[in-house]
């Protein structure tokens, strides 16, 4: 259900040079005309990217702050990340909820004001391996995703990211009847708590471990619409196999 989205989502990675030759490969790429195609670069390169990459492809940041910017040493404001180009932002990355300790209500609170500013948001949700072990996947990913409901005014600019966190920078990938399984129950919570227009109009994107060779099995799932890809995003010509895997 809708347009294929395809984010490459470059974490805490890179320098000016190797930037410059990602830009160069993802310009050089041929990429299928019918997927929305995303990269999110740490901040601090953003502006190369936006002044170098192609506009076929369009810049999501990686996280940005509850609102208006001000005397907030060291976050960035969604204002910022408008003024440099940026249509979309990352938020609720499981590295930033376990690693950086954010909490569904701060999450959704960048959420409502990113949106209410214009912004897209990649929605993370995701469960650990211990939840998942323990039967918990989908309450955990249901509780993440009523944050979200509970703040959003609207669904129209939000893309839901399922990325179980043991699939995350592991090698060890969601199974396509794992993600499956965990989309048709997000596309179903959505039906039951939001509106069936939302549950069949909201992209849900698979991220954990996506790569070159295991993207064509992935996409071929009903549910599957899309891909948030670490690693395999920061090499060029494996990330344009990635958003040509549309089916
Ligand atoms: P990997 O593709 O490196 O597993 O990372 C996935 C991810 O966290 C994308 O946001």
């Amino acid at each position: 259900s809708g347009k294929f989205f395809v984010g490459g989502n470059w974490k805490c990675n890179g320098t000016k040079d190797s930037i410059s030759k990602l830009v160069s490969d993802l310009n050089n790429a041929t990429l299928e005309s019918d997927v929305d195609v995303v990269v999110a670069p740490p901040f601090v390169y953003i502006d190369q990217v936006k002044n170098s990459l192609s506009d076929r492809i369009e810049i999501a940041a990686q996280n940005c702050w509850t609102g208006k910017g001000g005397a907030f040493t060291g976050e960035i404001s969604v204002e910022q990340l408008k003024d440099l180009g940026c249509k979309w932002v990352v938020l609720g990355h499981s590295e930033r909820r376990h690693i950086i300790g954010e909490d569904d209500q701060f999450i959704g609170k960048k959420a409502a004001y990113a949106l209410s500013e214009g912004l897209g948001v990649i929605a993370c949700i995701g469960e650990l391996l211990e939840e998942r072990e323990s039967g918990k996947t989908f309450d955990v990913c249901f509780q993440q995703l009523k944050a979200y409901a509970d703040a959003v005014p609207s669904w129209d600019n939000v893309v839901i990211a399922y990325e179980p966190v043991w699939a995350i920078g592991t090698g060890k990938v969601a199974t396509p009847e794992q993600a499956q399984e965990v989309h048709v129950a997000v596309r179903d919570w959505l039906n039951k708590n939001v509106s069936a227009e939302v549950a069949s109009k909201t992209r849900i994107i698979y991220g954990g471990s996506v790569n070159g060779g295991n993207c064509a099995e992935l996409a071929k799932q009903e549910d599957i619409d899309g891909f948030l890809v670490g690693g395999a995003s920061l090499k060029g010509p494996e990330f344009a196999t990635i958003v040509n895997s549309v089916t």
